[in-house]
């Protein structure tokens, strides 16, 4: 691709949020638009996820933006005009206290006030959503239909084809190096591979945010955090349709519709640790939750096992909107819910970028709220 010395708006990152905000904002009219990503596309964090999908959440604002991900995913291949691989299981979150439980009835609540219809399953129904679990000391479950799983490369490269159609530039091996700021505001973007002047800068850069955000004289407390996942070989479809998924158990599995299992758990202590590597302390522990959940699988070999970034914040939630630097912006910070999120992520910060209104009111994602101690704890994640 011809290289480009100006463009309205510049993006960094070719990441499942990068690349549906630029897909969004050449939908919205601003086709002349470049994504910069240092490595190639879903070479980050959105290649090694679980691509799991739910609004099933305990915040108000990750529930609007869950159901908003579902309304959308439902309609992205005819959207996008290629797969994006969606498999609507459900999920079917297992609570293993009392108290745990009151929880997650307490989310549901949330969640059917605002149209999500999540419910509370016995175990006898849990098994026929789930036809392996054994789950006889879980104490409650909940459970969603519409959630699920889609696949992160068919999905991002489907964005990423549909904005290039709409006229968005991609560079890959593109690393952006520096960010001009002149009289307070964005106005371009150093990279390896030249300059490009621009309207308008977005930070899509995953757990190396914090850095992006530097080059334009912005702090964000943001970091990575190693988690491990490994998928099995094929077996008969049918062993674990949903996204089983337990916050106390810290685990999550799922079939993908030819047969193999994909399942993984969160590091203990949840350290900040940007080393991609994988431990047999994850095989030993993972094969042990697996056998435990789904005893008649338990003979399964695994096919590959690996580690990916999740892009943390200090609340777990999100960070996207303009700082401090005018026409400089974030949208990062996802946690281990960036997938999900990235299509109404994509679509909300484009339509502020070409001065729509919004679908969802993400003010309260603005960066400067952990200054002002003004945290959004999300309960539902491991
Ligand atoms: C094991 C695991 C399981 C997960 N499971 C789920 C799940 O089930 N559901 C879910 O929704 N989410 C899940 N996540 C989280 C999800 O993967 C992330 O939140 C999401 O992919 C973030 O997308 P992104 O585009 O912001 O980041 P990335 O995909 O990391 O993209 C950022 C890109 O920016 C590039 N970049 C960085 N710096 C620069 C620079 N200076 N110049 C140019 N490019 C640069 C990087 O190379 C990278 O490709 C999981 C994550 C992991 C690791």
């Amino acid at each position: 691709m011809k290289w480009k010395n100006k463009a309205d708006v510049v993006i960094i990152g070719g990441g499942i949020i990068g690349t549906a905000t630029a897909y969004n904002l050449a939908k919205f009219g601003r086709k002349d638009v470049v994504v910069l990503e240092k490595g190639t596309v879903c070479g980050g964090s959105t290649g090694r996820c679980g691509a799991g999908i739910r609004a099933q959440w305990g915040t108000e604002m990750n529930c609007r933006l869950g159901l908003a991900c579902l309304d959308i995913f439902e309609q992205l291949d005819s959207e996008l005009g290629m797969p994006t691989g969606l498999n609507q299981g459900g999920y079917l979150l297992v609570a293993y206290s009392e108290k745990e439980f009151e929880n997650l009835k307490k989310g549901m609540a949330l969640q059917n006030g605002l149209g999500i219809k999540s419910r509370a399953v016995s175990l006898p129904e849990a098994r026929e959503i789930c036809p392996a679990l054994d789950a006889s000391d879980a104490v409650g479950f909940t459970y969603h239909a519409r959630d699920g799983h889609a696949d992160p490369f068919l999905t991002t490269f489907a964005y990423l084809e549909a904005a290039k159609r709409l006229g968005v530039s991609y560079f890959k091996n593109t690393e952006a190096t520096g960010i001009t700021v002149k009289g307070n505001k964005a106005v371009g973007v150093d990279t390896t591979k030249g300059h490009i002047d621009a309207d308008a800068v977005v930070n899509c850069a995953g757990p190396y945010a914090q850095y992006v955000a530097k080059l334009g004289g912005i702090d964000i407390p943001n970091w990575g955090e190693r988690h491990e996942a490994l998928i099995t070989e094929p077996v008969d479809p049918g062993v674990c349709p949903p996204m089983l998924m337990s916050f106390s158990g810290n685990y999550y599995i799922q079939q993908r519709p030819h047969g193999s299992i994909i399942c993984g758990v969160s590091p203990e202590g949840h350290p900040q640790d940007f080393k991609l590597r994988a431990t047999r302390q994850f095989i030993t522990h993972m094969s042990a939750v697996l056998k435990k959940m789904l005893p008649s699988v338990k003979d399964i070999r695994v096919v590959r096992h690996w580690s990916g970034l999740y892009d943390m914040t200090p609340d777990g939630s999100p960070i996207i909107g303009e700082t401090d630097v005018k026409n400089f912006y974030h949208s990062t910070g996802y946690s281990g819910h960036g997938f999900m999120l990235g299509p109404i992520a994509g679509r909300i910060l484009a339509q502020r970028l070409t001065g729509n209104k919004p679908d969802i009111d993400f003010s309260t994602l603005d960066y400067r709220r952990f200054a002002r101690g003004e945290l959004i704890v999300e309960p539902n994640i491991t």
